[in-house]
């Protein structure tokens, strides 16, 4: 080539490259900014509850997106096209983590490479967490049922919420002050009102095993179908050791829960039925969805009062 033709080709692969490197940041300034169009942060979080906590903490300086609405369960939930978007277009990700979202583990190792994406139950004290009953070292992830040990990632999410915007520091920490009081009051109340239930009757039955932490924090004893995931059919066995107990001690009501088929739970009734026992479905219960947004039980706080109250209200 000669001279001239070279020094023209050259300047036509500059232009290409910076036509690239312009593109690519183009694209990298959409997906991370708080510098979007409302000036908020952008939120996705997998649950109700985290999202809750969020909402609470973040107040007017989030939006907050949750993936998994009422009556969907997380430890079987497959992320779709559209929910990636949404982790994408977010400026971050709270999740719950210890494995509940169990088939999206992938998806956040992915996402942490670009924002900051969060197991919030990763903040709670090891000691305070419970194990799961098989020989591994694994925790059961329903933490939400803890009040003590949920509080924790209310101070999580401020810390994680002031990195993305520092400015706002003082108005997150106040709002988590707020919210913490009011998870304190519920604390209490609930203590007080499963005081009422008479010892011998303080036994909760349901669909899976979500309510361990409750049972651990209330002094209730707990009793699930299902084990800590919902990701394994029940045995027969399983619905006739229940039918025994239920008949053994006593027990005069199970209950549903909102994200699990109610025909598990419908199969130990009948069990006990056959068995002369006369054992009632004594509601449905928030575990590991909350209800619909809008309503009381679409809030932590109002999901966990209506748990409360069903239980006392069936059991006392
Ligand atoms: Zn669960």
């Amino acid at each position: 080539m000669e001279e001239k033709k070279v020094k023209k080709w050259l300047a036509g692969v500059g232009t290409a490259v910076l036509a690239v490197f312009l593109l690519a940041a183009c694209g990298s300034n959409q997906t991370s900014g708080v510098e979007n169009s409302t000036g908020k942060i952008h939120v996705t979080t997998t649950t109700g509850q985290v999202a809750d906590v969020v909402k609470n903490v973040g107040g007017d300086q989030v939006e907050v997106t949750s993936l998994m609405g009422p009556g969907v369960d997380p430890h079987l939930y497959q992320a779709s096209q559209g929910d990636i978007k949404k982790l994408n277009d977010a400026d971050m990700i709270f999740y719950n983590g210890l494995h509940l979202e169990g088939k999206m583990g992938e998806i956040f190792e992915k996402m942490s490479k670009d924002k900051a994406t969060v197991a919030v139950a990763d903040f709670i004290p090891e000691d305070m967490l419970l194990g799961t009953d098989d020989d591994s070292n694994a925790h059961d992830p329903h933490v939400w049922f803890n009040i003590q040990a949920w509080t924790h990632t209310v101070d999580a999410i401020e810390e994680e919420l002031t990195k993305q915007s520092p400015e706002n520091a003082e108005f997150f920490k106040k709002n988590a002050a707020n919210y913490k009081q009011e998870l304190e009051e519920m604390d209490q109340y609930a203590k007080e009102q499963i005081q009422t239930i008479p010892k011998e009757s303080r036994v909760l039955v349901t669909a899976h095993d979500a309510f361990k932490y409750f049972g651990h924090a209330y002094d209730l004893e707990v009793m699930g179908l299902q084990g800590l995931s919902t990701d394994s059919e029940y045995g027969l066995k399983d619905v006739q050791s229940l039918v025994d107990t239920l008949v053994d001690s006593n027990i005069k009501a199970v209950f549903i829960e909102s994200s699990i088929s109610e025909k598990s739970i419908s199969a130990v009734v009948e069990g006990a039925k056959k068995k002369g026992h006369e054992v009632v479905i004594g509601g449905e219960l928030f575990s590991d969805a909350m209800g619909e947004e809008g309503t009381e039980e679409g809030t932590y706080i109002g999901m966990f009062k209506h748990n409360v109250d069903t239980i006392v209200s069936s059991l006392k």
